[in-house]
């Protein structure tokens, strides 16, 4: 694919959240992070030349690496991935801008002990697992409004800005639904949240009608 008709391309991802958005309201805007996981540095700046600034990474070590390769470029990474405690520490040197997947009050602690003796916070959303399935990370939906404020409460240092769910895994759009549902009525619940990120490349459109506010897009963002 050429710049140009990279450019086409992207703008037609563009377009169909746009409509998605749109069905919710005039003002509700949709933050596009793109997830560079199964993409070379070389792709990321193709896709930062066309205007896209955020992206995120599910495995620690690609996150440090892509960061480092592209730190000439004014980019913003995410990290939505499963974090082992044991990797807090390197999760911590790379800083990033907001951390998705905050999956369990264990690990909440334990980056505040981290934290702490630092003297520096971390953004952070807490995952929540809508469809209750067993290969999913996530803290029980009906659990996360009570974790949600001991986190809160417990762990100054982490700056809770919402929550993050991954939909269910289903052929069935009224599964996925259900699944999307769920996670916005505990967003919506939650005083201060802002952020609500849910949709991937297969589901993003159904997120966002959903009310989702923070799109997840690997794949189709890459052409892939
Ligand atoms: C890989 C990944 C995505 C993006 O997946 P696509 O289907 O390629 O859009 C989004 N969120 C998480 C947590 C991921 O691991």
């Amino acid at each position: 694919m050429t710049e140009i008709e990279y450019k086409i391309y992207i703008d037609d991802v563009i377009r169909r959240v746009e409509t998605a958005r749109l069905k919710v309201s005039d003002h509700h805007i949709v933050k596009i992070v793109a997830i560079s996981k199964y993409s070379t540095a070389k792709e990321i700046e193709k896709l930062y030349k066309i205007g896209q600034r955020a992206y995120g990474e599910n495995k620690i070590q690609d996150l440090k690496a892509k960061k480092q390769e592209l730190e000439e470029y004014p980019l913003e990474w995410h990290f939505v991935g499963n974090l082992q405690k044991n990797k807090i520490n390197n999760f911590l040197d790379i800083h990033p801008a907001l951390f998705h997947s905050l999956d369990s009050l264990e690990l909440a602690q334990e980056l505040q002990k981290k934290l702490e003796a630092r003297g520096i916070s971390l953004d952070a959303l807490l995952q929540i697992n809508s469809a209750k399935e067993e290969s999913k990370h996530g803290v029980m939906p009906e659990s996360a409004c009570g974790i949600y404020a001991q986190i809160t409460k417990e762990c100054p240092n982490i700056h809770l800005k919402g929550v993050m769910s991954i939909g269910a895994h289903s052929e069935d759009k009224t599964i996925i639904k259900k699944s999307f549902d769920t996670t916005y009525e505990i967003y919506k619940s939650l005083k201060g949240a802002t952020i609500c990120s849910m949709g991937m490349s297969g589901d993003f459109e159904l997120a966002i009608e959903c009310g989702s506010n923070m799109v997840r897009l690997g794949s189709v963002m890459f052409n892939k």
